[in-house]
C-alpha cells in the first residue's frame, strides 16, 4: 500500500504526492533508474515510469537529471494513483488536478537546492523559455542546413544540422534542448516519442539574428559486428533534405544554463557530440563584447581529431579565445588517453578553477565519463588540500555545476 504523506507536503488523507517523469522531457539516459535504490523507476522501450509503491522519495534520481523531468509530482487521491503502465502510455503528463483542501504548498525545490541535491541554474543566467510545444502540440520547423561534420567511417557519422521555426518563433538558450518527434509509429503501433538534441548554436541563432537552433546530431550506421544499424531519430533527421518540414517540441532545460555576469568562467568538459552546448556557449561569448568575459577552457575527448565534431571550428577560434585540451582515445600506435586523464594533467589549473567563485563547470557526454571526471575532481582537490565531496553540493546549490551525460 503506498504511503498517504510524505515529510516534504503536508496533505490530508486519502491524498499522495506522487513522483512522475515527464516523457516528453526526458531524455531517456537512465541515470534516474541507475541512482534510485529501491528500483522503483522502470522502463519499457519508450517511457520510463515511477513505481509509486517502492518510491520512498529518497531523490537519488534528482541530480542525475539535466532536462528536469525527473522533477515531476501529481496530488492524486489514493484510489486514483497512475500506474507504471498508465505512465508508459504517456506522451505528456497529465494536467495537475486541483490541490485538495488543507494541503499545503511543497516547499520541495528550495530545500532541495539549498541542499545541493538539485540542478540549479547559475543565478544570473537568462530566464529559459520551456514547453512552448508539446508532442500533442508541436511547433513546425524548417531544415535550413544538413552537412557532415564527420566522414561516415567507424560505423557512425556526424551532421550538424540547422532548423529553423516555421509559423512561431521559440527562443533557445545554450545548453537547453529541442525535441524533434520522427513520423511513423513504433512496433507497438503507438506515435514514436521525442527525442532530445542539444542546442549548438548561440541563443540569437546560428547566423547572428536569424533565430535559427544547430544540432549535433550522430547517427551509427553499423553495430560492432558490422551490421546495419538505422537509430529512428537521428538517421530521420540526417536524412531530411534543405526546405523540408518537421515536428518539434521544447524547448525543455532549466539548469544548464549560461551564467550573465563579468568575469564568469566557464570549464567545459566533453566528450563527442556532447560538444553541442559547449558550441552554443563559446558561440555566444564569441558574440559577446570582450572584456565583459571571463575565461573559457575546454576538456574534449574523442577517439581520434577526424572524429572530433568541430574541431576545425575550434582551431579557427581567435588564438586565447578558449584554452582547449584534447584527448583521442583511438589515434593508432598511442596509447588511450581520456578527458579525466587530462583533467589530472592539469591539475593546477583545475584546482584554481573550481575554487574561484565565479567558475562554472559543465559537463556532458557519455554517461561513464561523469565517474572519471568524479574521481579526477577528487584527486584534483585533494592534493590542493579542498574537498570534492564538500564543494560539490556547494556548486551545486550556486548554479555551478551541471551534468548531461546520457
Ligand atoms: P563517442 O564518439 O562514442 O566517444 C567520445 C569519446 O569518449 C571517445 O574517445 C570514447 O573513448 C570516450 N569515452 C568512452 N567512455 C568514456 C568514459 N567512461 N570516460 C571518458 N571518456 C569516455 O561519443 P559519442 O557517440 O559522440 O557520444 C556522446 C554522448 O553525448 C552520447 O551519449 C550522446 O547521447 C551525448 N549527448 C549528445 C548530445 C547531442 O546533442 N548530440 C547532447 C548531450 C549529450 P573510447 O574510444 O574508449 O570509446
Amino acid at each position: 500500500m503506498a504511503r498517504e504523506s510524505t515529510h516534504l507536503m503536508q496533505l490530508p488523507a486519502g491524498f499522495l504526492r506522487q513522483h512522475l517523469i515527464d516523457p516528453e522531457m526526458c531524455a531517456r539516459c537512465n541515470s534516474c533508474e541507475e541512482a534510485c535504490t529501491r528500483q522503483a523507476i522502470t522502463h519499457d522501450h519508450r517511457c520510463y515510469a515511477v513505481d509509486v509503491e517502492r518510491c520512498d522519495e529518497r531523490m537519488d534520481c534528482i541530480r542525475g537529471c539535466s532536462t528536469g523531468a525527473i522533477d515531476n509530482w501529481r496530488v492524486v487521491s489514493t484510489t486514483s494513483l497512475y500506474t507504471v503502465e498508465e505512465q508508459q502510455g504517456w506522451h505528456e503528463l497529465p494536467p495537475p488536478l486541483p490541490l485538495p483542501t488543507g494541503a499545503e504548498a511543497p516547499a520541495v525545490r528550495d530545500a532541495l537546492v539549498q541542499a545541493g541535491r538539485r540542478p540549479h541554474a547559475p543565478a544570473s543566467s537568462a530566464t529559459p523559455a520551456v514547453g512552448l510545444f508539446t508532442h500533442d502540440h508541436p511547433g513546425v520547423a524548417i531544415i535550413v542546413a544538413n552537412a557532415p561534420l564527420t566522414a561516415p567511417d567507424d560505423g557512425a557519422e556526424v551532421r550538424h544540422v540547422v532548423i529553423r521555426f516555421d509559423e512561431r518563433p521559440c527562443p533557445v538558450l545554450e545548453g537547453q534542448s529541442v525535441g524533434v518527434i520522427a513520423p511513423g509509429f513504433d512496433a507497438q503501433g503507438r506515435p514514436h516519442h521525442v527525442r532530445l538534441y542539444s542546442v549548438a548554436s548561440a541563443r540569437d541563432g546560428e547566423t547572428p539574428g536569424a533565430g535559427d537552433v544547430a544540432f549535433t546530431v550522430k547517427r551509427v550506421l553499423h553495430d560492432h559486428q558490422g551490421r546495419p544499424v538505422r537509430g529512428t531519430c537521428s538517421n530521420y533527421l540526417c536524412d531530411l533534405p534543405i526546405g523540408s518540414r518537421l515536428r518539434v517540441t521544447g524547448p525543455v532545460g532549466e539548469t544548464f544554463l549560461m551564467p550573465d555576469e563579468p568575469g564568469a568562467s566557464l570549464l567545459m568538459i566533453c566528450t563527442g557530440t556532447g560538444i553541442a552546448p559547449m558550441r552554443g556557449m563559446i558561440q555566444r561569448r564569441l558574440r559577446l563584447p570582450r572584456q565583459a568575459d571571463g575565461p573559457l577552457v575546454l576538456f574534449y575527448g574523442g577517439r581520434t581529431p577526424r572524429e572530433l565534431p568541430y574541431r576545425d571550428e575550434l582551431d579557427r577560434l581567435p588564438i586565447d579565445f578558449v584554452d582547449a585540451h584534447y584527448a583521442y582515445s583511438r589515434v593508432p600506435g598511442r596509447p588511450r588517453h581520456y578527458v579525466q586523464d587530462l583533467l589530472r594533467q592539469q591539475s593546477e589549473l583545475i584546482a584554481r578553477f573550481v575554487l574561484r567563485d565565479r567558475c562554472y563547470v559543465y559537463l556532458c557526454g557519455l554517461q561513464g565519463m561523469e565517474r572519471g571526471v568524479h574521481d579526477a575532481f577528487i584527486d584534483i582537490l585533494r592534493a590542493a588540500v579542498a574537498d570534492w565531496d564538500q564543494l560539490l553540493p556547494q556548486l551545486t546549490s550556486e548554479g555551478r555545476y551541471h551534468v548531461e551525460v546520457y
